[in-house]
């Protein structure tokens, strides 16, 4: 039994043309999903589907990328691939040709995130369990093997790293329960796109509140006296306890996030997000250590787990914030969890493009249940847009993620969506719908609708 196919979309969703909200680093993107369908002989109707997140021209780059990954996959045995998940991620990433590309950062590495995600969406539907409680049930040794340790012994060893997942075997099954009880919390990001006015950011403050939402983040960084008149606002709004993060998307250099977060200081943020440069290290220790006791977030651009490493090392963030699908998939996901955990840094994962929130939320609850055992200090973002489109979305309650239980990966884009917003060639580009039909449905009155990056 063999992979007989890879199939990739160009899927894109024209959010550009009908924005309400804005960060300062992203005035125009069309949410889009370079998209993977991987299918098998095996005849049990189950498929592999994965996908890279972009913001609109560049998808096709991305796409082609991924199409120079088919020879690895194509042809080859199922059951072998999918025993050995490890083992094939070191394949794609260590192609000496395409890893001149990166090496490991990039558009190669995202390609590979959509395939190894794939991989993972297979494999758990053909076990029935959903990625996170598949992860949670492999044995350290096993999650060990799907890490490759290359540049990260100085800081964490495959030893350090079975001894950690060993010390949190013993709570699995409670934690695994209460995560389908309870859920996980979440943070929205719908209150603070820098274009809504006063009167629409007090409103949704109170409602995210009101929702039963536990922390809210602002977009800061286009204009100081503007971010002080809206977190003035925010703060009234939410009460004087109430964790407001804020999130400058890369917009300053090191001296400017210092003096602008100091004027912001009183508002008492909760944690300061991407001040500046992803590959900006020493910036970001920089501004952690005159910042401090204000915190420092960072993560849905770094490139990689080695330099998730470093900044750890630096002691330069107090949130680390995993992507699914920057990074090279589960697999360096999976080594980033436990870097963190050796350091003892809260993971507060990245989520809102499309299906973001739908991937990253197995990440956080395999995290739970088997790295770092910890749910206290830690939100997975949540931005309510685009999840329609996904045959399993996800859910929230009361302000938390509710633990998926359909196997697989939630990856799944409904068919009509991959047909309808195909670019350039789908009915949603091609012309013949309306504007606001095109993306996705008129926002329901008092909800934002499609949004920037966050
Ligand atoms: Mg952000």
């Amino acid at each position: 039994m063999i992979f007989t196919e890879l199939e990739i979309s160009d899927v894109r969703f024209p959010t550009s043309r009908s924005l309400d909200g804005s960060d300062a680093m992203n005035p125009d993107p069309d949410y889009s999903a370079a998209y993977v369908v991987l299918r098998t002989d095996v005849g049990d109707g189950h498929e592999g589907h994965g996908f890279a997140f972009t913001i609109g021209r560049g998808n096709d780059v991305q796409a082609a990328a991924i199409a120079s990954l088919r020879p690895y996959v194509v042809g080859r045995p199922v059951a072998t691939v999918l025993a050995d998940l490890g083992g094939f991620w070191r394949e794609l990433v260590h192609d000496s040709q395409l890893r001149w590309l990166g090496p490991e950062k990039g558009v190669m590495h995202m390609a590979i995130a959509a395939v190894v995600n794939a991989l993972w969406d297979l494999r758990a539907k053909r076990e029935g369990l959903p990625v996170w409680r598949l992860l949670s049930r492999l044995s350290p040794e096993e999650l060990v093997d799907l890490v490759d340790f290359r540049y990260l012994d100085d800081a964490l060893t495959r030893e350090e790293a079975l001894q950690l997942l060993r010390a949190a075997q013993p709570g699995r099954a409670e934690r695994e329960e209460h995560l389908l009880r309870a859920g996980y919390p979440a943070y929205t990001t719908s209150p603070g796109w820098l274009g809504y006015d006063d009167e629409k950011l007090r409103r949704l403050c109170k409602e995210a509140v009101a929702d039963g939402f536990g922390q809210i983040k602002l977009k800061v960084g286009a204009d100081l006296a503007d971010d002080v008149r809206r977190m003035t606002i925010a703060r009234q709004a939410c009460g004087p306890d109430f964790p407001i993060a804020v999130d400058a998307n890369q917009r300053w250099d090191v001296p400017t996030a210092i003096r602008w977060m100091r004027e912001l200081a009183r508002f008492d943020p909760h944690w300061i997000e991407e001040p500046t440069s992803p590959d900006d290290l020493l910036g970001h220790a920089t501004i952690a250590r005159e910042l401090a006791p204000m915190r420092v977030a960072t993560g849905e651009h770094v490139a990689n787990r080695v330099v998730f490493k470093q900044l750890l090392q630096l002691d330069a963030i107090s949130y680390l914030q995993i992507d699914a699908t920057r990074v090279a998939g589960v697999n360096e996901n999976v080594a980033i969890l436990l870097l963190a955990a050796k350091f003892g840094v809260p993971v507060c994962p990245h989520a809102g493009g499309v299906g973001l929130c739908e991937l990253v939320q197995h990440l956080a609850m395999f995290d739970y249940v088997a790295v770092s055992g910890e749910m206290t200090d830690r939100v997975i973002e949540y931005v309510d847009h685009l999840h329609e489109h996904f045959v399993d979305p996800v859910v929230i309650r009361d302000g938390r993620y509710v633990a998926p239980v359909a196997p697989g990966f939630s990856t799944t884009i409904r068919p009509r969506t991959l047909a309808e917003y195909a670019y350039p060639h789908g009915r949603v580009w091609s012309g013949a719908a309306p504007a606001e039909e095109a993306v996705g449905g008129t926002p329901e009155p008092g909800r934002p609708g499609p949004e920037m990056a966050s």
